[in-house]
């Protein structure tokens, strides 16, 4: 039977971050100033919200917002592998300093919440702030850089942020800062708008976008290198007798096209191929039966699925002791520290590429978490499995 498999990951790896990480900064600025949202006032270089923006105000948005990426770098190095998540502590950091300045005023906690306490109406808080903060407030973006998050990691950020509400709005803010709350749903979903554009976002989710007019940054996206090189090294792989996968925390809509329109998507197997539409199924069917379990990296689940394909079922996968691959037959490759935590916890060997955000800073971070090897990019990866002990790919 064929084993001897290579799991990529995707960003930062075969397919570049960058738009994502300038939806994520504009999700952010619409949230704060819109008039649908808190409606501030943009201070500086930030312009008036709109949905036509032109490279350069993107650019300068970006800049502002994530500080130069270094929030970027502050919330991957937290272990937060998902954009989502990005945006969502981004915007959660700035919501966090807004309620602080309220609860000086001596607004209480729950003026602004529902019922349930676990959606806020952001537009009625910004008529709020207007009226108790004379003069406007204006954002901190550079506040969420200091070291409130402590040794937190992933999902531990959004709890750590909640307890860092002022007393009388603790209680709410744990759900309204928790994954997958309201909030939470919103900022995906203005993300996803940007990122998507109108078009696309209608056809996916099939509704309306929030505000019409927006492009799409999906069509801005290159690879992380010229097509030629990718193409050659998958190519050269499969020519050894590896079977090619992936692992990915994009969507299927969002992985297709682009590995399509650079005419590498027939290269994969479709059986080793995992994405977060087969993490959020999976996480569907625990919680149908009362289990509720993130399923996305640094969970090994993503690569052992890709490895074991349809063979193993989900609660296999999850076991505490799943199915090791045989040693040497099992290759992952990432640029993150999250795929390291996820392929060793699966038993396979990891490649770290330093061709994602973190650049050559994540080559120690591999080299003491115990990668094989850390290469400065994928085109190095056929000579240095060449140079290998250990088996050759079996068919
Ligand atoms: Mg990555």
């Amino acid at each position: 039977m064929r084993r001897s498999k290579i799991i990529f990951d995707m960003d930062g790896v075969i397919t570049g971050e960058e738009c994502y990480w300038n939806a994520a900064s504009l999700a952010v600025w619409e949230l704060l100033f819109s008039p649908l949202y808190l409606g501030l006032e943009p201070a500086g270089e930030l312009p008036r919200f709109k949905t036509a923006l032109t490279p350069a105000e993107i650019a300068s948005i970006r800049k502002t917002v994530f500080q130069e990426d270094k929030v970027i770098a502050f919330v991957k190095g937290h272990g937060v592998n998902s954009n989502w998540d990005l945006a969502f502590l981004t915007f959660g950091y700035q919501l966090v300093l807004l309620l602080k300045a309220l609860a000086e005023k001596g607004l209480k906690g729950t003026a602004w919440s529902n019922e349930a306490g676990d959606a806020m109406d952001l537009e009625y808080l910004g008529a709020l702030s207007r009226r108790a903060l004379p003069g406007g407030w204006r954002p901190s973006f550079d506040a969420i850089l200091s070291s409130w998050a402590g040794e937190a990691r992933g999902a531990e950020l959004a709890r750590e942020l909640a307890s860092r509400l002022p007393g009388g709005y603790r209680k709410c803010g744990e759900q309204i800062f928790a994954y997958f709350s309201p909030l939470w749903e919103k900022v995906r979903d203005i993300f996803q708008e940007w990122y998507l554009g109108e078009e696309k976002y209608r056809e996916f989710y099939c509704r309306k976008p929030s505000v019409p007019g927006k492009r799409g940054l999906i069509y801005d996206e290159k690879p992380l290198l010229p097509v030629e090189k990718i193409t050659a090294t998958l190519k050269k792989l499969l020519q050894e007798g590896w079977i090619l996968g992936i692992a990915t925390g994009r969507p299927l809509n969002e992985l297709q096209p682009p590995l399509e329109s650079m005419g590498i998507w027939e290269l994969f197997d479709p059986d080793s191929i995992v994405t977060f539409d087969d993490v959020e199924k999976a996480e569907h069917s625990l919680k149908a039966k009362g289990k509720t379990i993130c399923l996305g990296k640094p969970h090994p689940f993503p690569f052992l699925k890709a490895y074991w394909g349809r063979e193993l079922g989900v609660e296999e996968l999850i076991s505490p002791a799943p199915r090791k691959p045989e040693p040497g037959r099992c290759w992952i490759v990432g640029d993150s520290p999250a795929d390291l935590a996820a392929a060793r916890e699966m038993g396979g060997c990891f490649i770290g590429v330093l061709s994602g955000h973190s650049g050559i800073a994540a080559r120690p971070l591999f080299e003491k978490d115990g990668a094989a090897a850390v290469l400065p990019d994928l085109t190095f990866i056929p000579r240095y499995l060449s140079e290998v002990d250990g088996p050759t790919p079996k068919r």
